[in-house]
């Protein structure tokens, strides 16, 4: 059931996701971007939505370490709220870091990884882009 009980919305996204892109809504009244996507713009009222990709850099708001994975014998997962720089938060998984945080502030950057069958947008450390 691939895209069962998907909006459109989400569905923007998920097909993002898939071509390796972070797609970030935008207001096409008045360029607010936003998130979680909306039908219209609390700023302008518009209906109108445009999706843009997102630079996909930010830092760590917010994060909890998931004990209750999906399947019993998968390690724990770091779950995150992500302020992108262009100032919308998402809710995304930190990869790729070997210590238990604590993660508040980290500089993140997207990445893509399978999950489930699917394409999905994670974080990881940026400071790993650019090792000195
Ligand atoms: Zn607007």
């Amino acid at each position: 059931m691939p895209n069962a009980g998907v909006s459109r919305a989400d569905a923007a996204f998920l097909e993002g996701a898939e071509q390796g892109l972070l797609l970030i809504q935008r207001c096409g009244g008045c360029g607010v971007p936003r998130n979680p996507p909306a039908p219209m713009c609390g700023e302008c009222g518009s209906v109108v939505q445009e999706y843009e990709p997102s630079p996909g850099r930010g830092r760590v708001v917010s994060w909890i370490r998931s004990r209750h994975p999906n399947r019993p014998d998968d390690p724990p997962t770091d779950v995150i709220l992500v302020e992108l720089e262009e100032g919308v938060r998402l809710v995304s998984n930190l990869v790729d870091v070997s210590g238990p945080g604590p993660f508040e502030d980290l500089e993140v950057v997207v990445d893509f990884r399978p999950v489930d069958g699917r394409i999905l947008p994670v974080f990881r450390p940026a400071a790993e882009e650019s090792p000195a």
